[in-house]
């Protein structure tokens, strides 16, 4: 297959991701939906799956590490209710997917990932993208960023048993945070906003994340 040809099919498969798992399913912020019909999906998975990358599902990257579902991406990234200045935590970088998504709604992405192979892989698909508003670090991302900073949004994409003290310490007040928390095999997802005294949290969502493995997050 020429290449023209592998990119029209790879576009027509995310035209339908758009209208079957996005729109079909309730993702209506037209933002996330423009910038989701703009990323290349396929671009984040391994050559093996690439014929899979349109698949409403999770996928393996390595390192027994997955990228999300795309609903399950177009609904947090959706319930973050992202603005052009703000600036974004996101704990899990992985295949650099969601990175990306946020790179385009927001001014600042700051991205954490403990496994150094998946954040080179994501950087080098992100600087093929021409996207260049986006910090990484390499650690553990359920201490928070590693400098004394807040973020108006924080995305965790990784279980964790609960919302880490740290990273709510690094939220403005009025920002929110959004996590997959739960210490069985599937985990709810939550928004939680910090108050002036206090958060709210809601969930919205049943979901199986990987694991955050780290001091505030699970045990190896
Ligand atoms: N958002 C990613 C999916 C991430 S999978 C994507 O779109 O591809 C979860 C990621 O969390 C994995 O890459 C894993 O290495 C990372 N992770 C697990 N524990 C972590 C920790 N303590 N700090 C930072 N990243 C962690």
């Amino acid at each position: 297959m020429d290449n023209q040809e592998e990119r029209d099919r790879f576009e027509k498969a995310r035209s339908g991701m758009l209208k079957h798992d996005l729109k079909g399913r309730g993702i209506t912020d037209a933002n996330v939906l423009v910038v989701m019909g703009g990323i290349p999906r396929e671009e984040f998975v391994q050559d093996s799956y690439k014929s899979q990358a349109y698949f409403d599902g999770a996928l393996p990257i390595g390192l027994g590490q997955t990228i999300s579902q795309p609903y399950i991406v177009g609904l947090m990234t959706q319930e973050l209710h992202l603005a052009k200045e703000h600036e974004v935590l996101e704990i899990g970088t992985g295949s650099g997917y969601q990175t990306a998504i946020l790179s385009k709604l927001v001014k600042k992405v700051y991205t954490i990932d403990r496994h150094h192979e998946l954040t080179e892989s994501a950087q080098a698909v992100l600087g093929r993208l021409g996207i260049t508003n986006v910090e990484y670090y390499i650690g553990d991302g359920s201490c928070g960023w590693p400098e004394e900073k807040v973020f108006d949004r924080i995305m965790v994409t990784a279980a964790v048993p609960e919302i880490p003290e740290g990273l709510l310490d690094q939220l403005v007040d009025g920002g929110l945070i959004i996590a997959p928390v739960g210490g069985g095999s599937s985990q709810k997802l939550i928004a939680c906003q910090k108050k002036m005294v206090g958060y709210v949290e809601r969930a919205f969502c049943d979901v199986r994340f990987v694991k955050l493995i780290g001091r505030d997050g699970f045990k190896e």
